[in-house]
């Protein structure tokens, strides 16, 4: 899948059949009724074996399930929910070219017309995009107002004047479809606005937060893969008569890093029981998220030289884990934002 950038047929639908898309929506919804704690070990587990499959799950449970939960209507979740948690794939867009860290100078513009919106602009990096069939569009109605003119609107996929463009061809999580969208005259109806117009930057700030916790359990995951396969081959590949995994000093490292993914471990489950119990958390998410892709990085280096010549090259899984390291220090706020928040909730 990583080599043919798209996730293997019929990959997705089982997803749904496992009931992994609806983790939190609620049963009579059709969901699984479950906790954020339940989505985030999905996602954990998921990682271990592949994060591309897990960023499509987290984004879909942690973002668009759960801005849905959070903000619409009635009749929105009636509406869209059942579907999200069956069949239909959930999308996010926020980025654009000009604006990543900076995501509320976004420039897609929603100007009012007779019944709905109609959406002007381009969106960048948006990931599900192939596959989804329902994208939460962050546009302004107003640049001059900044972050207060930000409205999230549910566009459904195939709505006249919306376009999926081109798809990126990325360093890492190559399954996983990162794309461009074109809004050009894209019309939507009044009830498809997330929330009220102009607080879609409440949204925004309130989903991420919770969705870094989701990365953080994906860089979880993704470390304890990778640690699986450097320790299983430790002793398995033998030098100087016996197995590496007897040298103390190949020990040491894989001791070292299972004692770094366990304190991931305990900040990704805190974090969730935080959110969870409805305590404060955006702090321990930041916290969680930056330390996770840092461990997660580590870890799959680590793993790349257990495996020597072996882990450079593609016919062993350690090369791929570390490519898909680095996304967790990029999407859904940079190292340097997490550093940003946990500085201010320490009061610099
Ligand atoms: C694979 C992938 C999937 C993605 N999926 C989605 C998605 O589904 N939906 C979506 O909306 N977006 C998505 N993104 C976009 C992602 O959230 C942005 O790439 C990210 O927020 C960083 O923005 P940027 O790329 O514009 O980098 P920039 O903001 O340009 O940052 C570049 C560098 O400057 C640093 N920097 C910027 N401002 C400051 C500052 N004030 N102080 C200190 N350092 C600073 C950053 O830390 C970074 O090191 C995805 C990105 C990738 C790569």
């Amino acid at each position: 899948m990583d080599d043919d950038q798209q996730f293997a047929n019929g990959l997705v639908k089982q997803l749904f059949e496992l009931g992994l898309m609806g983790i939190e929506v609620p049963e009579e919804l059709g969901g699984a009724g479950g906790s954020f704690f339940d989505a985030v070990l999905a996602i954990e587990a998921i990682s271990t074996v592949d994060p591309a499959v897990a960023v499509l799950v987290d984004v879909h449970n942690t973002l668009v399930n759960n801005a849905l939960r959070r903000w619409a209507t009635e009749e929105q979740k009636k509406l869209w929910l059942p579907r999200l948690a069956v069949d239909t794939v959930g999308a996010y867009a926020l980025s654009e070219a000009g604006s990543g860290s900076d995501a509320f100078a976004l420039q897609t513009r929603a100007e009012a017309v007779a019944g709905g919106f109609r959406l002007n602009g381009r969106k960048l990096w948006i990931s599900n995009a192939r596959e989804a069939g329902l994208f939460i569009v962050f546009a302004t109605l107003d640049p001059s107002a900044g972050y207060k003119g930000i409205t999230a609107f549910l566009v459904e996929k195939g709505t006249a004047g919306f376009t999926v463009g081109r798809k990126e061809d990325k360093l890492g999580i190559r399954a996983s479809s990162t794309c461009e969208l074109v809004f050009d005259g894209c019309e939507v109806p009044e009830a498809n606005v997330l929330g009220e117009p102009g607080k879609g930057y409440m949204i925004a700030i309130e989903t991420l937060n919770e969705g870094r916790i989701g990365i953080g359990a994906q860089m979880l995951g993704l470390a304890e893969g990778a640690w699986g396969h450097a320790a299983r081959y430790s002793k398995e590949r033998r030098q100087f008569g016996k197995a590496i995994g007897e040298f103390q000093a190949v020990q040491f490292t894989l001791a070292q890093m299972a004692t770094e993914i366990e304190a991931v471990k305990l900040m990704v489950y805190n974090a969730a029981r935080l959110k969870d119990a409805g305590q404060p958390y955006v702090r321990e998410a930041a916290m969680t998220k930056l330390f996770a892709s840092q461990v997660a990085e580590r870890v799959a280096s680590q793993c790349v030289e257990v495996f020597g010549g072996n882990g450079f090259v593609r016919d062993y899984p350690a090369e791929k884990y570390y490519r898909d390291a680095k996304v967790g220090k990029i999407y859904e706020g940079t190292s340097n934002m997490q550093l940003m928040t946990i500085a201010k909730s320490s009061g610099q």
